[in-house]
């Protein structure tokens, strides 16, 4: 069984000074969110440009900006007009990225279609769900609303498994909905924040494999596998550093294992500079170990 690995009560200011160190330009032009905000030119655009962008946030970053071009292409540029059109005439007949398809976006048009007919924003989606059981409840709200009616039972086939829930049986970390809320909230770079009524202290970490990597590395987790506890225990972690906006270090530490700064092993040519070196597992001596 592998050892426990706390915090160490110096992480928060490890984290503060990679954050600080951090080449934010760079791995900014490199994120999907640099292409969401060039579409943001109102609260729908961005509404709807964010959850594409983040339903596609599946594989590598490259893959991922050139599928938002390539959706945004095939819309003539303005995806809100596909959803006020319900999806006609199908501009994404063929699309595809990784497992996604494009009957699938056209049906997210429709779904989306059907959702402002009732509601001004998808925030009001969140709230609804947040206000009846918390964070969780907010992200299984949006998830519903997308999946339509009948779970998604009448969706293309698949479609029902791009909005997993925290709340399913699986306890999905639900990491592409946290990553759409995240950008929706935080009102800090890089995010967009247009959604003011859900403070950025209830946000939760969009766990991707290299924010999980790191922060098992790092203690903010003794969980080996991803799911929604591992999500709840990993912000917790990050709440205790910083209160107000625990998701601060999620971009740096997604890069961080992105951009290759992070080897994910001993390698002191790496490592040296690494500003949490200190609180890695990989570094950190065994106990009991001469
Ligand atoms: S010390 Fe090395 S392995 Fe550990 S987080 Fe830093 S770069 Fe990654």
């Amino acid at each position: 069984m592998a050892r426990a690995h706390a915090p160490s009560p110096e992480l928060g200011a490890h984290l503060t000074t990679l954050y600080d160190r951090f080449p934010f330009q760079r791995s900014f032009r490199a994120d999907p969110i640099a292409q969401i905000r060039s579409y943001c030119t109102d609260r729908r655009h961005a509404e709807v440009a964010a959850l594409y962008g983040a339903t596609l946030a599946v594989g590598n970053t490259t893959a991922i900006r050139g599928s938002i071009r390539h959706l945004v292409e095939l819309a003539g540029g303005d995806l809100v007009r596909v959803v006020r059109d319900r999806g006609r005439p199908d501009p994404w007949r063929g699309f595809r990225h990784r497992w996604i398809r494009g009957d699938q976006m056209t049906y997210l048009a429709r779904r989306l279609h059907a959702i402002y007919d009732s509601y001004a924003s998808l925030e009001e989606v969140f709230l609804e769900g947040m206000e009846n059981g918390g964070f969780a409840s907010g992200i299984d709200s949006l998830a519903r609303a997308a999946r339509g009616p009948n779970g998604g039972r009448d969706a293309p086939r698949g479609y029902r498994a791009l909005f997993p829930s925290p709340l399913d049986p699986q306890h999905s970390p639900a990491k592409r909905m946290t990553l759409y809320v995240r950008w929706m909230v935080r009102n800090r770079f890089p995010d967009v924040g247009i959604w003011n009524r859900i403070p950025m202290g209830e946000l939760r970490i969009p766990l991707d494999q290299h924010v999980f990597w790191i922060a098992y590395h790092l203690g903010l987790t003794q969980r080996r596998t991803r799911s929604w506890a591992t999500v709840e225990e990993v912000t917790a972690a990050l709440r205790r550093i910083d209160p107000v906006d625990p998701v601060r270090f999620d971009f740096v530490l997604c890069h961080t294992g992105i951009s290759g700064d992070c080897p994910k092993r001993r390698d002191i040519d790496v490592c040296g500079p690494c500003a949490v070196r200190p609180d890695c597992r990989m570094w950190r001596p065994v106990p009991g170990a001469s």
